[in-house]
């Protein structure tokens, strides 16, 4: 690596897409706040502002958003120039040999994004870019992106999917995840977090050849569960046949497909039944699950469907139809009331969104470190979970097997995992799919889930 840009290690870094009127567009400049690539030393770390604005006679704010995407997929369209995430999570690298070949300038940048943007999307006639990487010059355009995303977000909270009767898809991530496709609906925005409905609807009309189109719905097989035959059948051509079902509102049955670019995991804490935790891109630390971000992330995504693991956008936390499925499955009636353990850095972003009767009873790493103090924790402040039947069962069912091994005295190996399998006994079976995978363990043990038996 020669520099890195934005990224989890530095504050303020940002990219942002406007439409302006004619006039206020000069075709082709590009203007740089603060140090160059050539100037910057090797190895160092730098804020990073993308700052591109267009004009065109058919150009209306709808489209800003998706423009803002595309910044990721044309920046790696440079050989030996990573990019990662968007808006305000963007992170990108310029490897030392683009830099020694002469790529070390963000003129070249500027030059490769105006011309591909003009080339990709006619409807774009001028472009100009500027670039931020002087530490202090970039907070007041870092507010005013952070602005302009919740004005955005706001909006796309104002629809629910009963009011529309078309919903989208996205395959721009297939590049790196080929059988991903993202299906948004008002109320389950994009995973990267940067098309809404709102946003997509725009671009599949004037663009519906690109990377976003129409999906109808079709038949609605599961509303409950968000399955839809026009849903179906989209994923199952898009994925190549990889995929054939997917439940919008589930996490853990046909969960929706993960790219790379969600902006927050939701997983199971399967020692707490069927409780969720949730952790989002900018968490410094392990979750109460023992892992970091990078971990589960490897785990969630590359267009996987992965029961347990989802990737998701932070306004989907905040969606009435937030895992709903899983909810009520067991019980619950929202989707949130699932949710036991939080990383704070999302919380703090949604707090004010969720309901009063359920935000205080979800841990962040402040309230609970350790997964073995959570049950105790949750039944301390009377989080719904712990009425459920898979909690007592879970909760229960650990300290059995604890028991048991303490009885026949074994150790426990180094790498064991106490795991369960949400759904194993109920009607229908389950099926366990595992490719590509070497896996070296001196036993398993399958267990039945029993229903709780006192400890003595
Ligand atoms: S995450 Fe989904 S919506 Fe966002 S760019 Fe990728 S495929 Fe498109």
């Amino acid at each position: 690596m020669y520099v890195e840009l934005g990224g989890p290690k530095i504050e303020r870094h940002f990219e942002l897409v406007r439409v302006k009127p004619e006039k206020e567009i000069e075709d082709g400049k590009i203007t740089l706040i603060g140090p160059d690539i050539m100037d910057m030393e090797v190895g160092s770390r730098h804020p990073i502002g993308i700052l591109v604005e267009v004009s065109g006679p058919e150009l209306e704010e709808d489209l800003e958003a998706v423009f803002e995407r595309r910044v990721h997929e044309f920046c790696n369209f440079v050989n030996g120039i990573m990019h990662l995430n968007q808006r305000y999570t963007n992170w990108m690298r310029f490897s030392k040999t683009a830099v020694e070949k002469g790529f070390n300038s963000f003129q070249m940048l500027g030059t490769v994004l105006i011309r591909l943007y003009k080339a990709e999307l006619p409807i774009i006639k001028k472009a100009q870019v500027t670039f931020y990487t002087d530490p202090d010059k970039i907070k007041e355009p870092y507010d005013f992106a952070l602005s302009i995303y919740s004005k955005r977000d706001e909006r796309a909270r104002s629809i629910n999917d009963d009011d529309v009767d078309m919903f989208y898809g996205c395959v721009l991530c297939q590049s790196f995840a080929p059988t991903h496709a993202c299906c948004i609906t008002p109320n389950r925005m994009s995973l990267c977090g940067s098309i809404s409905w709102f946003d997509a609807r725009a671009a599949a009309r004037v663009d519906p050849k690109g990377p976003l189109f129409e999906v109808p719905m079709g038949e609605t097989i599961n509303k409950e569960a968000g399955e839809y035959s026009g849903i179906n059948e989209m994923i199952k051509k898009r994925s190549l046949g990889e995929i054939n079902r997917i439940y919008l509102y589930s996490g853990m049955e046909f969960p929706h497909t993960s790219c790379g670019c969600f902006e927050a995991i939701d997983f199971l804490i399967p020692e707490t039944g069927a409780g969720h935790g949730i952790i989002d891109r900018s968490y410094d630390g392990v979750a109460i699950n023992g892992l970091p971000f990078s971990a589960m992330a490897n785990q969630t995504g590359g267009g996987k469907q992965m029961p347990g693991f989802n990737g998701i956008s932070i306004q989907y936390i905040i969606s009435p139809k937030f895992q709903i499925y899983d909810a009520t499955q067991i019980g619950l009636k929202s989707g949130i009331e699932l949710v036991v353990w939080m990383g704070k850095t999302v919380k703090d972003r949604v707090y004010e969104f969720l309901p009063e009767d359920i935000r205080d009873k979800i841990a962040t790493e402040e309230d609970v470190a350790d997964l073995s103090d959570l049950p105790a924790w949750l039944e301390k402040v009377g989080h719904p979970i712990v009425e459920t039947e898979e909690y007592k069962a879970a909760v229960g069912g650990i300290e059995e097997v604890e028991e048991e091994w303490e009885e026949e005295g074994a150790m426990v190996p180094m790498g064991t995992v106490g795991m369960t399998i949400p759904g194993v006994g109920g009607a229908g079976g389950f099926k366990v799919i595992l490719k590509n995978c070497k896996i070296h363990a001196e036993s398993i043990i399958i267990k039945k889930i029993e229903p709780k038996r006192k400890k003595k």
